[in-house]
């Protein structure tokens, strides 16, 4: 309910989906560094002055480190830096010797720290920003007639490209990010504008973000934005061109607010948000200016990094399901707020059968795959449970209860075990062990068998785990045992790999289905796709614009995440196809002739269709 202006849909950079991560981050980002240890010294806040030369591709540079001294006789730092060079050192009593190598820079204090002192060492550097696996600074990236200029975070270290910094995601610090451009540009950081300054030919804007924050959830973005207020709450900007329309679904930015607030707790950034449009293909949650791409349920989960991730952050990188299993549950519960219950559990259906199908079965920490499907889908697949195992009010009040006692600050799981146990009153390792830190998920088999006894009918369900891979799951297991007429629900508390029980039910038994409403993770929820055929439940067709096209079209399906997409002539022949997933949209049909085409969508669990027409631009 925002945007009044309808204009020209630009298209977005076309890049080959991954298979994995729900912000397209993965293939691109390292998953094998682990943040160091405690260090000498706390950073605490970083001011930033970078000049962008957008047509030599270079930065100019001056950085401010405030740090804190952690032990006794601190006589120098060494900081992680990375690709400019730095020409020279100083703090407010002078100028400091420093050495640069590959990825560091050593300073020699003035004058040597005790625990508990602060210091401001500056540095003054430039040249041309790298770009190390996607992570890094970004030059003239192309969306529609615009260029766009950006830094992306998220690689376990990629802040070391942008300024000297402590670069591991537990040091969190607070950030004034100044950005001098040229004056028909645009430049937006993490915070709030708190000051422009108009140079000759050039505008200064001036980021301030009084939180601490971790480096990796830190960005630029440069263009030559207009700045679009959100119908709803003013405080939401859309960073975009004149001649870029807004996807429609940047329209319930307001209300999933509404149901992250309502959920969670009030937004936790002084009511700072703005969506900066860039040529990217993957979604990133840079705290307040997250960077995403059309797609509903991507949108949720980078609004919700800023509860998830941004606000209350894993200590370390193998615990990244805190961030990205929480901002994948996110979506599920965005679909509860906007469709209703039953949108919710089949949306965690379907995230479950894929994980199931991805024949994925790691612990889910530490993670291996940063940016993986376990770390997404098995993590949201956790949480889905322990709200059937513990009950919505335990769940949800454990959910705030983790947010508040650790808020800005890092954690680890044993943090959220801690909240939980503490919700429900009971304890919760048996759940987290198995789910969490081990393999796999069960595999059950179950046999079943009545007897009448008088009027009633005598029920023995018998469930074995045949998993040939982790533990022995215990979980309470549901069986609906059906009559012709009449059914009813029962629960097993499933705890021993073989188990059998009697419940006594009054009507014929003609049937027993274990799990029917896909609470478990678990392998049959692969062969039991059939189960949701009849749910009053319909799935929309897929929405492909532009249409009429002319080079390329964002394939957006509904409750679908990743699918396979495919274009058909009118003969029936098979003229293109591609993978279509929250990181990439966007199908290139510059290779079609002008006509009319069939797009088939289908996905692990449903196919559907919808037209297509192309018109070339020499046809028009
Ligand atoms: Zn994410």
């Amino acid at each position: 309910m925002l945007f009044h202006c309808m204009l020209l849909m630009v298209s977005l950079m076309t890049i080959p989906a991954s298979d994995v991560g729900h912000d397209g981050k993965a293939d691109d980002f390292s998953s094998d560094a682990l943040s160091r240890g405690p260090h000498s010294f706390d950073a605490l806040h970083y001011d930033v002055s970078l000049e962008i030369f957008e047509g030599i591709e270079e930065i100019a540079g001056t950085s401010g480190l405030l740090l804190q001294s952690e032990e006794s006789n601190l006589t120098g730092i060494v900081l992680d830096f990375k690709g400019m060079t730095i020409d020279s050192v100083w703090d407010a009593q002078g100028t400091l010797s420093f050495l640069q190598e590959d990825e560091t820079v050593s300073v020699d204090l003035n004058s040597p720290l005790n625990s508990g002192d602060t210091v401001t060492v500056w540095f003054s550097y430039g040249g041309s920003p790298i770009i190390q696996g996607g992570s890094g600074f970004h030059w003239n990236m192309e969306l529609g007639n615009h260029l766009s200029h950006y830094s992306v975070g998220m690689t376990p270290h990629s802040g070391r490209y942008m300024l000297p910094c402590w670069d591991d995601i537990y040091d969190k610090a607070s950030m004034d990010t100044h950005l001098t451009v040229t004056d028909t540009l645009y430049a937006v950081s993490c915070g709030e504008l708190v000051d422009v300054e108009t140079g000759s030919g050039t505008t200064t804007y001036h980021w301030h973000h009084p939180q601490e924050i971790s480096l990796y959830i830190w960005a630029i973005a440069v263009s030559d934005f207009i700045v679009v207020e959100d119908s709803t709450y003013s405080w939401i900007k859309y960073y975009t061109y004149p001649d870029v329309e807004i996807e429609p679904i940047f329209g319930k930015v307001d209300r999933m607010i509404d149901c992250f607030e309502a959920t969670y707790c009030a937004y936790p950034w002084n009511q700072n948000l703005g969506f900066p449009f860039v040529g990217t293909s993957g979604c990133y949650e840079h705290n307040t200016i997250p960077f995403t791409v059309a797609g509903e349920s991507i949108v949720a989960h980078e609004i919700s990094h800023h509860w998830w991730g941004n606000y209350v952050t894993e200590e370390d990188w193998p615990e990244i399901w805190l961030a990205e299993g929480f901002a994948t549950y996110s979506e599920a519960l965005w679909e509860e707020w906007e469709y209703g219950f039953e949108a919710y559990t089949n949306y965690m259906f379907e995230i479950m059968q894929g994980y199931v199908a991805s024949g994925k079965v790691l612990p889910i920490v530490p993670a291996t795959n940063y940016w993986g499907i376990t770390v997404y889908d098995k993590g949201a697949s956790v949480l889905h449970m322990l709200r059937y195992v513990i009950g919505e009010d335990a769940f949800f009040d454990g959910l705030q209860l983790y947010l508040a006692d650790n808020a800005y600050s890092s954690t680890t799981t044993a943090d959220l075990i801690d909240a939980f146990e503490t919700t429900s009153s009971t304890q919760l390792d048996w759940f987290f062990d198995t789910w969490v830190y081990d393999y796999a998920y069960p595999n059950y088999q179950l046999s079943w068998e009545s007897v009448q006894s008088g009027s009633n009918w005598e029920v023995s369900i018998s469930v074995e785990q045949i998993q040939t891979l982790g533990p022995v799951f215990e979980m309470p297991v549901e069986f609906l045992i059906e009559g012709t007429e009449k059914d009813t629900l029962v629960v097993m508390w499933n705890n021993i790999q073989s188990q059998e029980e009697t419940y006594t039910v009054s009507f014929l038994p003609q049937e027993v289905t274990l799990d029917p409403c896909h609470n478990i993770l678990r392998s049959g929820l692969v062969s039991g796709i059939e189960e949701q055929e009849g749910s009053s439940y319909s799935k929309p067709p897929p929405v492909i614009f532009p249409n009429p096209a002319h080079s390329s079209v964002v394939i957006l399906w509904q409750h679908h995440r990743q699918f396979t997409a495919r274009v058909f002539d009118l003969s029936g022949r098979c003229v293109l196809k591609g993978r279509i997933s929250s990181a990439s949209t966007t199908m290139d049909v510059s290779s079609l002739p002008s006509g009319c085409y069939q797009v088939s969508v289908e996905s692990s669990i449903s196919r559907d269709s919808a037209p297509l027409t192309v018109i070339r631009q020499g046809d028009r």
